[in-house]
């Protein structure tokens, strides 16, 4: 499969150049030549195939013969060896829940798969030693530490805001050691995103290693996000043929990898991108101009993002239409003391726990019921409650359990280098 970069179309990659760069040399992001739709047969067998069957089926053509097939499905069996379940939470509500990897995130599929693809091209293709430089609101660092952890040939540097990342989070990604490097910013995610950008421009620093980036930009953390909606669909096919998704949404790429299976013929009957009080998106939904705009703090730290990055391929899918992206796409927004007030609630009528960023996807759920009172729908859980803790605690009014996993990390020692500014970064890379 071939990719172009969204700012030049004649411009074209191999899923390994675009997997190995990141960005395209114009700085667009790279978007699939072609999706080609999923045959019938696939969905008649979907409901019994393995998981990891279902995942190899969807992404094989976005690889190509780039990594032969007992290479990728060995990457994927490493990516996903652990559960997705679908929990019924009430009426036509369910939750799609993607906490039960590594690091209780969502993220980790990403990060492991493109941790797989990436050391199987360093390895193989002697490409040289390669650094992920990735900056983080919160899950991401953990995630991509985790899931980059020991990879020959990859460094691995996380840039992340002081005091903006809940505990286990900082721990997660501060306490890893081996490739892993954590650095912390006095500021904001914004801007620990615009270093990461400024280091990619850099001539100097790309003259001495090679970058590349582990956000949802790069296609290989982006894509395997659709394995999310094939399996989901799988466990609630008996529910009727049509689901809303209802997902929390920052840098867009989760949801729009959802866009990519419906493309691949999934089907799926709509899209609701849930937000929080960063509501670019809801506001262009709303008024057909996207202004992008500094994030504000939210206890959905996750989706603290003003400016989604995603959100030119969401153009690209449907054609930069407006209408068109109308039609597929709705999108809510809910502030904090909302978000608090549905896990109260939703705790109280149903004993379920939601964390932040899944009760804004719950509550995306629900507005949209109130015209669609018919339909199904899922909201996906992307983080695990005890991540963000004391703010679940303190809404449903009760302590939560830790998972062993959690418990050893927090004893572990932050080990983090404070940088101010893009010179300390800079110096840093180079040295
Ligand atoms: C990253 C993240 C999101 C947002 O996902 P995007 O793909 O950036 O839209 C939502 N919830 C959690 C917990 C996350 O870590």
């Amino acid at each position: 499969m071939n990719y172009f970069s969204l700012n030049n179309k004649n411009h074209s990659s191999s899923f390994e150049n675009a997997v190995i760069r990141g960005l395209a040399p114009d700085k667009g992001l790279y978007f699939p030549e072609h999706i080609e739709k999923l045959p019938d047969s696939f969905f008649s067998a979907l409901p019994n195939m393995p998981q990891t069957e279902v995942a190899y089926q969807a992404i094989k053509q976005f690889v190509g013969d780039e990594i032969p097939e007992a290479e990728l499905k060995k990457i994927i069996a490493q990516t996903l060896d652990f559960e997705f379940p679908v929990v019924h939470v009430k009426d036509n509500v369910y939750t799609l829940e993607l906490f039960h990897g590594p690091t209780l995130a969502f993220k980790d599929v990403g990060a492991r798969f493109m941790a797989g693809s990436l050391g199987y091209f360093i390895t193989k293709n002697e490409v040289g030693k390669v650094t992920v430089l990735v900056a983080t609101s919160g899950d991401t660092g953990g995630a991509v530490a985790n899931g980059f952890l020991g990879v020959e040939g990859i460094d691995v540097v996380i840039l992340y805001p002081k005091g903006k990342v809940s505990k286990i989070q900082e721990k997660q990604l501060t306490t890893l050691g081996e490739n892993v490097t954590a650095l912390e910013i006095d500021g904001a995610f914004d801007q620990c995103q615009d270093m990461v950008k400024q280091a990619f421009l850099d001539e100097e620093i790309q003259s001495k290693r090679q970058l590349t980036s582990a956000n949802s930009i790069n296609v290989a953390r982006w894509l395997p996000q659709m394995f999310y909606y094939f399996l989901a669909y799988r466990q609630l096919a008996s529910e009727g043929k049509n689901i809303v998704f209802s997902v929390p949404s920052g840098n867009f790429g989760n949801v729009c990898a959802g866009m990519v299976a419906k493309e691949l013929g999934l089907p799926i009957k709509h899209f609701i991108a849930s937000n929080n009080a960063n509501r670019t998106i809801t506001d262009y939904l709303e008024t057909g101009t996207y202004e992008p705009r500094p994030s504000v703090s939210t206890i959905s730290n996750a989706m603290d993002i003003g400016n989604p990055s995603n959100f030119v391929r969401i153009l690209q899918l449907f054609q930069n239409e407006y209408g068109n992206v109308k039609e597929n796409l709705t999108s809510f927004s809910y502030d904090d003391e909302v978000t608090k007030e549905a896990m109260q609630e939703v705790y109280n009528e149903t004993g379920y726990v939601m964390d932040p960023h899944g009760a804004v996807g719950y509550l995306g759920l629900q507005e949209y019921f109130k015209d669609h009172p018919n339909e199904v729908g899922a909201f996906l859980e992307t983080a695990h409650p005890c991540k963000f803790r004391e703010t679940v605690e303190d809404a449903i009014g009760k302590q939560i359990d830790i998972p062993d996993s959690i418990k050893e990390v927090l004893e572990k020692e932050k080990k983090a280098i404070s940088i101010k500014d893009y010179a300390d970064l800079k110096a840093f890379l180079l040295s």
